[in-house]
């Protein structure tokens, strides 16, 4: 009997590994450019952060988490609420009084697998601490539109604001009368999140509750006056940056820690809507968990969406090509190949030979198939007299070339050639 990998958990296999390797590099650059640092995280938390944060009453901590019960641990479901534990634990506000840092890993969360869900899945997070500025809003929103922008994803920005303390309890107030009156028609989830979460009934994607909610209050209308104003400065400054997005009342998010500014990168090109990154303000969850009252806020771009957004446009990656295959005839020609490639990689470069003795015409496929630029060709002859062929495997012309007794020059003299080469 083979053994499977688990329902939800996926390997990643080479070709797709270019895509993240890509995808990764990118994000980074992007970051960085931003002035984000990284920040690695472990997998484990006690599962009171995740409580304390995220929200007793969500899915995600009602029904979603991997928690080892009798060890009060859980496998991380997001990456925010660990950052903020680790940013409190270490003082780093101490150090800079604005952070911006990112990290990217696995998160894990028991839900029904579909395209492109996974029970682990990838995040990249990135967070600004200790600015509450709606200049701050805005750049992250711009940060994740360059990050989709440079990967070749096309997705529109929704956003919305949730008020905060003073506004929202009265909103829902309001809320939950409206809901109360429509009760019976809305799904059984929703019946229960009047309760609990009354907020997330406006972003049920069942069509009965989604038709009942349309003239359900807006939240923009009962926003307090520096909730409002923090909004409508936001807005501003994506005009003045260009960049398009689109008011969505009906946008909560599924965590409680939220306030004010929430947005969400929305793509149709995964079968239905589906958000690939989303983020939003959190100015009390700091203090919340113990630290200094700080505003902060962030968002996460989720990887698995992205990768398949990649592979469906194509987006071109950087090969993981050889720069150069060399094929080696004869013992004496394999052992000084041995020691070339040696320091052709020393050098730089992506080497690679055979080591098993086979034909010429088996290593050239063999080359071939590493995509190499290059293909020298050595064979015991040919070393004795000093020369080698060189052949551009693209154009297919070959060349006899002087073949020196030192590896390290040999290794010299082709680097250059390849470099100029590309
Ligand atoms: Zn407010
Ligand atoms: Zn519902």
């Amino acid at each position: 009997m083979k053994i499977r990998a688990i329902n939800g958990f996926k390997d990643i296999l080479p070709d797709e590994a270019l895509r993240w390797q890509y995808m990764e590099k990118v994000a980074r650059d992007i970051f960085e450019r931003f002035g984000a640092r990284e920040i690695r995280l472990p997998i484990l938390e006690k599962t009171e952060l995740f409580a304390r944060s995220i929200g007793e009453a969500t899915d995600i901590v009602e029904k979603e988490m991997y928690t080892f019960a009798d060890k009060g641990i859980t496998m991380r479901p997001e990456g925010t609420a660990s950052l903020l534990r680790a940013f409190i634990e270490h003082g780093l506000h101490v150090q800079q009084p604005v952070q911006r840092l990112y990290t990217i890993g696995p998160m894990f969360r028991h839900e029904r697998p579909q395209k492109g869900r996974l029970r682990q899945f990838h995040q990249m997070d990135v967070e600004v601490i200790g600015a509450s500025e709606p200049q701050v809003d805005a750049e992250l929103m711009a940060m994740g539109r360059m990050l989709l922008d440079e990967l070749g994803i096309t997705a529109s920005l929704e956003i919305n604001s949730l008020g905060c303390p003073d506004c929202r309890p009265g909103f829902r107030r309001r809320l939950v009368s409206f809901l109360e009156e429509r009760r019976d028609q809305l799904c059984r989830d929703c019946s229960r999140r009047m309760d609990t979460n009354p907020l997330r009934v406006l972003d049920c994607k069942n069509p009965g509750c989604r038709e009942q909610v349309q003239e359900a209050p807006s939240i923009l209308d009962a926003l307090c006056g520096p909730c409002d104003g923090h909004f409508a400065e936001v807005r501003r400054c994506l005009d003045s940056l260009a960049i398009d997005h689109r008011v969505n009342r009906f946008m909560v998010r599924g965590l409680d820690y939220y306030t004010r500014t929430t947005f969400e990168f929305i793509t149709g090109d995964l079968g239905a809507q589906a958000a690939i990154g989303a983020g939003g303000r959190y100015d009390g969850l700091i203090e919340q968990l113990g630290g200094p009252p700080l505003p902060g806020i962030g968002f996460a771009m989720g990887m698995e969406r992205i990768a398949l957004l990649m592979a469906q446009q194509e987006t071109s990656l950087p090969g993981p090509h050889a720069d150069i295959f060399v094929a080696a005839l004869g013992e004496a020609a394999a052992a000084y190949a041995f020691g070339l490639v040696h320091q052709l990689r020393r050098m730089g470069l992506k080497a690679a030979m055979d080591h098993s003795g086979r034909s010429l015409k088996a290593q050239m496929k063999q080359a071939g198939r590493t995509g190499a630029a290059f293909t020298l060709i050595i064979g015991d002859n040919e070393l004795e007299r000093g020369k080698a062929t060189l052949r551009n495997m693209e154009t297919r012309e070959q060349e006899s070339v002087p073949l020196l007794a030192d590896a390290t020059e040999q290794a010299h003299s082709l680097a250059s050639r390849v470099r100029e080469n590309s």
